[in-house]
């Protein structure tokens, strides 16, 4: 999945546009796709809603991201850390994968995209359930939160909003994906719609105190990050790169510390995928790393601002 991946990447560099940038004679600008080019994005989180931040420093980081100057190798081959741009109180992060809710992306996508397997559980239960999985298999998994709200990571607070917006946009997230080389059928996408309808149906199966749910992964033995400060993400980075992630602190040492991005190591997908398939079957694994890639997009969308750009890093 990932080659076709890397070459719509390719392509993507030469051919994409947004209006967030525009060429001028002095100089050259590349363009990025952004959430709005496919109608997502109903959160506040982007470049439109900054006045804090110089275009031509802007594109310079887009540039350079997009270029892999900030990859990073990692050990690790599986989400692990939270797609989230903001660092720990002395500004680093665990140097490992990231994902949408670091390893409760897992947890998500597993429900999603093999709802047989996990059915009446609650998201309490499945997401101790998948990080017993990892534990055994020697994984190291992560949550986190952050130093001012009771649940300070956003794919999870949100996870019920999240499971509607799947409902409600499936269609338009498949187009993104699609774009970026992840092709998602109309059987896949039935599939993870009627698991998000029965999961809301559920009454029990989202957990009210929200909190509860990083609290559980912890009691389990995720390790824990607490993020500081606000919100500064100015695109999303789509990293295929396999065996590297973005340094969150480079990005910041280099342009400003108000210059962060949403990180997506889209390379664990299908790794992350097959750890939990025991029964080894292909098509399973399959749609779990699909459902993964539609929980991370999802995510964004709810929290991302539609004028946030894609950058795939080649
Ligand atoms: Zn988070």
């Amino acid at each position: 999945m990932f080659e076709k991946l890397r070459s719509m990447v390719r392509f993507l560099d030469s051919d994409s546009k947004t209006d967030l940038t525009k060429k001028s004679d002095n100089d050259h600008m590349t363009q990025f796709m952004t959430l709005g080019n496919f109608s997502l994005g109903m959160g506040k989180i982007g470049p439109a809603n900054r006045d804090d931040i110089d275009k031509q420093i802007l594109n310079m980081m887009y540039e350079r991201v997009a270029a892999g100057d900030f990859n990073i190798p990692v050990e690790s081959n599986l989400p692990e850390i939270c797609v989230d741009g903001r660092t720990d109180k002395n500004g680093s992060r665990k140097r490992v994968p990231s994902a949408a809710g670091g390893t409760l992306s897992i947890v998500y996508g597993f429900d999603l995209g093999n709802s047989e397997s996990v059915d009446k559980k609650t998201e309490i239960e499945l997401t101790a359930e998948v990080i017993d999985i990892l534990k055994n298999k020697k994984h190291t998994t992560a949550v986190h939160g952050d130093d001012h709200s009771d649940c300070g990571c956003g794919a999870c607070a949100k996870a019920p909003d999240i499971y509607r917006y799947i409902i409600k946009e499936i269609d338009a997230i498949a187009t993104l994906t699609n774009n970026y080389g992840i092709s998602i059928s109309d059987t896949e996408k039935a599939y993870v719609t009627k698991t998000a309808e029965k999961r809301l149906n559920q009454s029990d199966f989202f957990a009210e105190d929200r909190s509860s749910v990083i609290e559980a992964a912890r009691s389990h033995g995720a390790d824990y990050e607490e993020l500081v400060d606000a919100h500064n993400e100015l695109g999303i980075a789509l990293n295929v790169k396999a065996g590297t992630t973005v340094d969150r602190a480079a990005i910041r040492r280099e342009f400003g510390h108000q210059y962060d991005l949403f990180v997506v190591d889209a390379w664990t997908f299908d790794n992350a995928a097959r750890e939990l398939n025991a029964e080894n079957h292909p098509e399973v694994a399959d749609r779990i790393s699909k459902a993964i890639a539609i929980q991370n997009v999802a995510t964004a969308s709810i929290l991302g601002h539609s004028s946030l750009p894609i950058i795939p890093i080649k």
